[in-house]
C-alpha cells in the first residue's frame, strides 16, 4: 500500500469521525427536543383534572340546591374549577389552541362563563343562587368532554410521532454506532498495516545499512577489507596489544610488475587475477585474519596471533611462494611476485600509521633488494629511504638535463681476436655522487618508470653511433625487463633502426633470465617478432639468475653470455670450468655463438678459449669507452684495445 493511498485512508477515517460526532450531537439536541414533548403529556391530565373539578363544583352546587351541601364548599370548588381552566390557557394548551382552534373557543367560553358565575359564587347561600350558577356552567359540560377526547388525541397523535422519531433516532444511532465501529476497525486495520509497512522498512533500512557498511569497509573487486577498515582494526589491535603485551605483525605486500599485466593482458585479465591473489592470500593465513587490499595491487595482513618475529617471516615467505605459483586465466599462463614489508609494533605506544608506514618502508626495501624479498623494518630504513628519495630526485634530474652518456665495450671473436661488436653502456657522472654505476641507478630507473624513455634514447644513440661503423661490427644493447615488457618495444626498435639507417642483423638486443621469468606469449611473440625483423637477441648474464635450461629450450637464442664470476674463477675453482666448459658444449651443439663476459687476463682468454668460447668480452680486450675514443686498429693484449 502506498503513502497515498494511507494518507487517503487517513483522512476518510478522520472525516468519518467528525462527521459522526456531527451528528450525534444534532441527534442528542433532537432527543431533547422530543422529551420536551413528552412533557406535553400532562396536558391530558391537566384537561381530564378540568373535567373531574367541573364534576365535582357541580355535583357541589346540585348539593346547595337541594339544601343537602353547603355554599362554602361550592365556592371553594368554584375557585379549584376556575384555577384548573386558567391553567389550561396557558404553557402547552397554546400548542393544543393552534392545532385545534375550535378547543382554543372552548378554553374561551370556559372563561367566559367562570366570570359570568362568579358573581353568583359569593351568594350561592341565596336561594336561586345555585340554580343560577348550575343554568350558566351545565352547558359547558360536552364543552369539555370534547375539550378532554380533543388533548386526549393530541397526546395520542404526539406519542405516535415521538415514538417514531425515538425509532428513528435508534437507527440513527445503531447505523452511527455501526459505522464508528467499522471505522474503528478499519483504523486499527490501518495502524496494523501501517506498523507492519514501518517493520518492514526498518528491516530493510536495517538490511541497507549493513550493505552500504559492508561496501563502505570493503573492497569491491576482492571482497577484502578496505584501507578504512584494516585502519579501524588495526588501532583496536594495537589497542588490545598494549593491554596484554602481544606482538602484531603488519604484513605489506605488492605484487611485483602487475601493471605489466594490465598493459600485456588487458585490465579485465588483470582484474581477474587480483581476485585470485586474494584467495590465495586468505588460503596462506588464519581465517580470522584481517586482509586488506589497499591500493591496486597493494595488500595489507595483521597478523596478531603468532608473536615471533620468525613465524611471521615464516608466513611472509609461504606468502611469497604460493603467490608466485603460476596463473592459468582465460587461456593465459602469468606468473606474478610479491615482495613482502612487515613491521612490529616492537615499539612502545607506536601509532596505527607509523605502523603501517613502516611496513611500507620495509616493502620498499624488499623490492629495492630485487623483488620476490621480505624485509623487516628496522630503524635505518628511515635514512636508507630517504637516501633512495634523494637518488630518484637526482636521477630524474640526470635525464632531464640528459647527463647520461653512452659507452662501448668491444666484443672480439676468439679466434682471431677481432672485434666483431660493441656492447653499449650507460654511464652517469653526478657532479657530487661521482661516476654512479649502471647496478646503483638502473634498478632505480626501473622502479620509477624512468628506464623507458632512458632505454629508448640508449636505443637510437647506439643505432646511430653504430651506423658510423664499420659494416661487420655490430653493436650489443641491453634491455631491461620493464622495458622488454612494454607493449611499444617493437616500435621503439623500429624507430631506432629507421631513424639510423642501422641494418637490423647489426642490433643485438641483450636480455637476462628475468624477462623470461614472466614467460607468456606476449613476451616470447615480441621476441619472435624482434628475431624475424632480423634483430639478434642474447641471452645476458647466463649462470646468475635461474639458469633453468628451460629457457634456453622455451626461444631460439643467437647467443649466451657466460657471466664473468664464471670466468674469474675458472683458474681457482674447477666447477667454474666445468660449468663454461658445459655452456659453450650446449652451445654449440645448439649452433648458439657464446660469449665469455668479464676477461681480464691472458690466462683467462686461453682457457675460455679452451672450454670453446667462440667471443670474448673484457678489459683484456678494452675498457667500455666514449664513441669518441674507440679505437680499432691496436693488439688487444698489448694495449687493452680490439683489432679489426
Ligand atoms: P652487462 O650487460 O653484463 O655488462 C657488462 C658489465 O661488465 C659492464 O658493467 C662492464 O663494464 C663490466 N665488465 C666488462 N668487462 C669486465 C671485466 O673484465 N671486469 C669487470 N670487473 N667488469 C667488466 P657496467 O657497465 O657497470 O654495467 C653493469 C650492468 O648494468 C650491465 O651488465 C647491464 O646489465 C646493466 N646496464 C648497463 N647499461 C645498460 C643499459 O643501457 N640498459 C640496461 N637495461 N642495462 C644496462
Ligand atoms: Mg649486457
Ligand atoms: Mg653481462
Amino acid at each position: 500500500m502506498s503513502l497515498r493511498v494511507l494518507k487517503l485512508w487517513l483522512a476518510v477515517v478522520v472525516c468519518g469521525f467528525a462527521a459522526a460526532a456531527a451528528y450525534f450531537s444534532y441527534a442528542v439536541i433532537e432527543r431533547q427536543h422530543s422529551l420536551r414533548r413528552i412533557s406535553r403529556y400532562n396536558l391530558t391530565w391537566q384537561a381530564s383534572q378540568t373535567l373531574a373539578e367541573f364534576m365535582r363544583l357541580h355535583q357541589s352546587l346540585q348539593m346547595v340546591r337541594s339544601f343537602s351541601g353547603d355554599a362554602e364548599t361550592a365556592a371553594l370548588r368554584f375557585d379549584i374549577f376556575a384555577g384548573t381552566v386558567s391553567g389550561l390557557s396557558r404553557g402547552a394548551f397554546e400548542d393544543v389552541a393552534r392545532r385545534y382552534p375550535d378547543m382554543g373557543s372552548v378554553v374561551l367560553k370556559l372563561e367566559a362563563a367562570l366570570k359570568t358565575a362568579v358573581p353568583h359564587k359569593d351568594r350561592l347561600n341565596e336561594p336561586g343562587q345555585a340554580e343560577a350558577m348550575l343554568g350558566i356552567l351545565t352547558p359547558l359540560q360536552g364543552e369539555l368532554n370534547r375539550l378532554t377526547a380533543a388533548t386526549y388525541n393530541h397526546g395520542a397523535e404526539l406519542a405516535t410521532e415521538d415514538e417514531h422519531e425515538l425509532t428513528r433516532l435508534h437507527w440513527i444511532f445503531s447505523s452511527l454506532v455501526g459505522c464508528l465501529i467499522a471505522l474503528g476497525i478499519g483504523l486499527i486495520g490501518l495502524l496494523a498495516r501501517h506498523n507492519h509497512l514501518l517493520t518492514r522498512a526498518h528491516k530493510d533500512l536495517r538490511g541497507m545499512t549493513a550493505s552500504l557498511t559492508h561496501i563502505a569497509h570493503h573492497d569491491a573487486l576482492t571482497g577484502l577489507a578496505n584501507r578504512v577498515l584494516f585502519r579501524d582494526t588495526l588501532v583496536a589491535a594495537l589497542d588490545e596489544a598494549r593491554q596484554d603485551g602481544r606482538t602484531i605483525a603488519l604484513l605489506y605486500l605488492d605484487l611485483d610488475l602487475f601493471k605489466n599485466v594490465n598493459d600485456a593482458l588487458g585490465h579485465g585479465i588483470g582484474d581477474d587475477l587480483l581476485k585470485i591473489v586474494a584467495q590465495r592470500l586468505r588460503a596462506c593465513v588464519p581465517s580470522d585474519t584481517v586482509i586488506a587490499r589497499l591500493g591496486g595491487d597493494e595488500f595489507a595482513i595483521l597478523l596478531t596471533d603468532l608473536g615471533m618475529h620468525e613465524k611471521s617471516l615464516g608466513v611472509a615467505h609461504h606468502l611469497i611462494e604460493e603467490i608466485g605459483a603460476p596463473y592459468e586465466i582465460e587461456g593465459h599462463e602469468i606468473v606474478i611476485g610479491t615482495s613482502i614489508g612487515i613491521a612490529f609494533n616492537d615499539q612502545d605506544n607506536v601509532a596505527p600509521d607509523v605502523l603501517l608506514k613502516q611496513a611500507d618502508m620495509a616493502l620498499y626495501r624488499a623490492k629495492a633488494d630485487g623483488r620476490g624479498a621480505v624485509r623487516i623494518f628496522e630503524p635505518a630504513m628511515d635514512q636508507w629511504l630517504q637516501d633512495r628519495r634523494s637518488l630518484e630526485t637526482d636521477i630524474r634530474k640526470a635525464w632531464a638535463a640528459r647527463d647520461f652518456e653512452i659507452y662501448y665495450q668491444p666484443q672480439v671473436c676468439a679466434a682471431t681476436r677481432q672485434v666483431c661488436g660493441f656492447e653499449a653502456l650507460l654511464r652517469w657522472n653526478h657532479p657530487e655522487r661521482g661516476a654512479v654505476p649502471p647496478s646503483e641507478f638502473i634498478p632505480v630507473a626501473e622502479d620509477i618508470g624512468l628506464i623507458l624513455p632512458l632505454g629508448e634514447w640508449v636505443l637510437e644513440r647506439a643505432c646511430t653511433d653504430a651506423v658510423g661503423w664499420p659494416e661487420r661490427i655490430g653493436v650489443a644493447v641491453n634491455l631491461s625487463p620493464v622495458q622488454f615488457r612494454d607493449r611499444g618495444l617493437l616500435e621503439s626498435v623500429g624507430r631506432a633502426l629507421n631513424r639510423s639507417g642501422l641494418a637490423p642483423n647489426r642490433l643485438e638486443l641483450e636480455i637476462t633470465e628475468r624477462v623470461l621469468l614472466q614467460k607468456n606469449e606476449v613476451t616470447l611473440a615480441t621476441l619472435h617478432k624482434l628475431r624475424t625483423c632480423g634483430v639478434r637477441i642474447a641471452m645476458d648474464d647466463f649462470g646468475t639468475g635461474y639458469s633453468s635450461l628451460k629457457y634456453l629450450s622455451s626461444f631460439p637464442f643467437d647467443k649466451i653470455k657466460i657471466d664473468r664470476s664464471f670466468v674469474r674463477d675458472m683458474s681457482s675453482r674447477a666447477v667454474s670450468s666445468a660449468i663454461v666448459q658445459s655452456v659453450t658444449t650446449l652451445g654449440s651443439s645448439l649452433r648458439i655463438s657464446t660469449t665469455a663476459e668479464g676477461v681480464e687476463t691472458e690466462d683467462q682468454y686461453r682457457r675460455v678459449l679452451a672450454a670453446g668460447c667462440t667471443e670474448i668480452q673484457g678489459y683484456y680486450f678494452g675498457v667500455p669507452k666514449p664513441v669518441a675514443e674507440l679505437v680499432f686498429t691496436h693488439e688487444a693484449s698489448e694495449a687493452n684495445q680490439a683489432t679489426i
